[in-house]
Parts: structure tokens; sequence; C-alpha cells
């Protein structure tokens, strides 16, 4: 029968590389409570309504990339391609704005989005998601920033770039626009068919075209920065400021407009040329009236995303094996009273915490000693039907391959204390 495969672009991901994920999991838990951040847990579907509203109609994201459906002819469900717009949509929801004054929330989980996949590009994927709800000071855009630098660092991560730019806000970004659509308005025969269609629309999403021609026209085009208004200059010079306390390099790049509606004043992405194509490893920006456009109050909000395989793809593998342990003892046990013994043994140990692995078949002590020394493990223990009898076993010492005998009577005592 012909088998069945996974879908095009859901991708599994399988040990060793698990041991990776865990590790940048465990990385975050740490590095974002220490900031301060809780954990949010969300749902994969939302209402669809939740990301045209936040992402933007004429984004690429909910033009074409949706995995959008009707739930039984009654109402039109969304595979969240993003994380933002449900944590808002969860903080609203559930008034958390009402307790604190700061939330810092953060999120780990799959996204969805119908893209061409290719090396870094998934249709389910997964970001590290965090965001700062309320306070929309300059300090808090560096603070964020430095935290997520920090993590990258501890994840043995350094020389990557850190692009940042200023969107500016609702009083300076019109006067842009009108420059940018006379600017684009003369060129209007060159550039790409979804450009030109959106034009009018969302000007801003011609700097994100990837196609060649586009690039060249953006490449001459007014610039975000000279248009800002004094509020959001001196806004971003101060983020600056607080950044350069820090000695953690980052570039101006005044063409980087991101991909969602949302972003206000500051945006900043971290690139690696370690990707290739897909180089970017984390998006994300400042957003102060997306939690008034989800209708609720005007709280301002700063968040990234950090794309998890492009992240991963970066790690060696080495970081996780150094984390990830082998058994401290392996049984190899042979015939059937010792097997008994063993599974006992084996279980009522890993009961009390301690890694045990054992070859339930019985196969011969060659082999089972050979798996012993492919899963690393400190010691095996080897128990015959001989040994049974004679009230005790072998203890091989892997690393110096030397054997004691010790009594079953304190077997498990001695594991207990040979494994702290
Ligand atoms: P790109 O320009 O690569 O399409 P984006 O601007 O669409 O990225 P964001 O929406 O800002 O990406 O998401 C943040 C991060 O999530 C990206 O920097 C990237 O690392 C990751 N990401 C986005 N889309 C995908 C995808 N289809 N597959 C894998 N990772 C992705
Ligand atoms: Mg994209």
């Amino acid at each position: 029968m012909e088998s069945i495969t996974a879908v095009k672009g859901f991708k599994d991901v399988l040990p060793p590389e698990t041991d990776k994920w865990r590790q940048i999991e465990m990385t975050a838990h740490e590095v974002f409570s220490t900031f301060g951040f809780k954990e949010i847990r969300i749902p994969l579907i939302e209402k669809t309504e939740l990301f045209c509203r936040s992402i933007g109609e004429t984004t690429d994201i909910v033009e074409k990339e949706m995995y959008t459906f009707i739930d039984r002819g009654e109402e039109s469900l969304t595979l969240r391609p993003e994380a933002t717009a449900s944590v808002i949509r969860a903080y609203l929801e559930h008034a958390l704005h009402a307790a604190e004054a700061v939330t810092k929330l953060y999120t780990i989980g799959p996204m969805f989005r119908r893209e061409r996949p290719q090396k870094g590009r998934y249709r389910q994927f997964h970001q590290i998601d965090a965001e700062i709800l309320g306070p929309d000071d300059p300090r808090t855009d560096a603070e964020l920033i430095l935290m997520l630098i920090h993590f990258l660092g501890k994840l043995g991560l350094r020389n990557l770039n850190l692009e940042i730019n200023s969107l500016g806000c609702a009083q300076c970004r019109p006067a842009f626009r009108e420059a940018i659509i006379s600017f684009l308005r003369g060129r209007e025969e060159d550039l790409c068919g979804d450009c030109r269609r959106r034009l009018s629309a969302n000007p801003l999403r011609v700097f994100d075209c990837k196609v060649e021609t586009c690039a060249e026209i953006v490449a001459l085009a007014p610039l975000l920065p000279d248009f800002l208004c004094g509020e959001c200059r001196g806004h971003f010079e101060k983020v600056q400021a607080c950044l350069s306390l820090f000695d953690r390099p980052f570039r101006l790049n005044a063409k980087m407009v991101r991909g969602l509606d949302y972003y206000t004043r500051t945006t900043f992405e971290v690139t690696s040329e370690f990707l290739g194509a897909q180089n970017a490893v984390v998006g994300g920006g400042r957003y102060d009236h997306l939690v008034r456009d989800l209708g609720g109050p005007d709280i301002a909000g700063i968040g990234f995303a950090i794309g998890f395989e492009r992240l991963a793809a970066m790690i060696p593998q080495g970081v996780a094996d150094a984390a990830v342990q082998g058994p401290v003892l392996f049984i190899a046990a042979l015939g059937e009273r010792a097997l008994e013994t063993a599974f006992l043994l084996c279980n009522r140990l890993r009961m009390k915490s301690i890694r045990v692995e054992m070859d339930h078949t019985g196969r011969s002590l060659k082999s089972q000693m050979k798996r012993a020394d492919k899963l690393k493990s400190r010691y095996t223990l080897i128990l015959g039907d001989r040994e049974i009898s004679g009230n005790k076993a072998v203890l091989r010492t892997m690393q110096t391959s030397t054997q004691e005998e010790i009594g079953l009577d304190c077997l498990e005592e001695t594991i207990i204390e040979l494994a702290r």
C-alpha cells in the first residue's frame, strides 16, 4: 500500500534536533522570566477578522498566505499566521491591562502561512514571541531589543546583524505617504503588478517587495526617517542612545518597513548571512495603535517574533548535546529471572528520577554492551541468572572499564548513591 507522507511545507522535528529545540525553549523561559515576562498560551485558531484588522487587509499575509476556512458553514476562522494579534486579543478579553500598568508576555508555538516552501520557509513554522504592553517610552524599546540580543548571545549566537528603523506615527506618516505615492506614481509602469495595485492603498509595501525592479525603484525613493516629526525623532534617538549604553552594535536601515501594517515608530530585524536567502531570524517593532484598533483602550505596545526553525539552524547540534546526557545506568540482563529483576529495578530507579535503560529482549551480552556504549551510559549493570542465584551483580564503570561486584540487596541504594 502507498504510504502517507506529511503535508507539503509541514515538517517533522526529530531527535536529536528536538534536544536543540528544548534547549532553546529552556533558555527562552530562563532569560525572559529574568526580564519580567510571563508565559501566555493562546489558541491556534482565531476569528479571521482578528488578523484582517491587525495585520492589515493589503499585506502579503492576509492577501495570500492565511489558512482560512468556514467552520461547518458558520464562521470564518484562520490558523494563526503570527502571535501578536492573538496575544492582544487575549490581553483585552481578560482585561489584563486593568491589573497591571505594564504587561510583559511571551509565547512559543506554531504559526501557519501558505507560502512557497523552501529552505527556511515552511507552511507550519514556529515562533518565540514576546510583547510588552503599556509603556511607550524609548527605554522599553531598548530593553526589549537588549533582552533579545542577550537571549541570542546565551545560545552562542554573536555577530548577528541588528537593524533598526523608525516608521513614525500618525502625525508624520501621512506626509511620507504622500511623498512616496507621488514618487511611485512617476514610475508606476516599472512596478510589479502587486505593487501597482497597492500603490495607493498601502505604498509602504513596495519597500518590502522582493521583485528586483521594485527594489531598484525603492533604492531611489524618499526615506521615512527624513519625515519623522520632532517627537518620533526624539524617541528614536533615545532608543539608539539606550542601546549604545551596552556593547550591542546595530545599524540604521531606513528602508526596513516590515511586512505588517500595525507597526509605528521603532522597528527592528535581526539577520544572519549564515541563513542564505531567508536571512531574517527576528522581526519586531512598536505598535502604538494596535490595542485601540482591536477595540481596547489607548495602550502602546512593542514586541518581536523569532523564527524558531531559522534560529535552530544557526545553533550547532553540540550545544544541545552537552545538555542532554546519556543514561546513568544500562542494565544488561540475561535470562528470564534476570530480566524480571532488571525490569523492576530499572523502573523503580526511573521513578526516583534516575535515567536508566535496559534491553527487554535478553540479547547477547556483547550486543547489550554495545548498546550501553552507544547510549553513552555511565555505568552498566550485568545481571545474569547465575548472578541472581549468587545474590550479586557486576557493575561496570564505562569510562575506566573497571568492574566490581555488588550485592543484590543493596543494588538500589548503590545506584542512587552513584547517580548523585
Ligand atoms: P520573511 O521576510 O522571511 O518572509 P517575515 O517578515 O514574513 O519574514 P515576520 O512575520 O516578521 O517574518 O516573522 C518573524 C520571523 O518568523 C521571521 O524573521 C522568520 O524568522 C520567521 N518566519 C516567518 N515566516 C516564516 C516561514 N514561512 N517559515 C519559517 N520561518 C518564518
Ligand atoms: Mg514573510
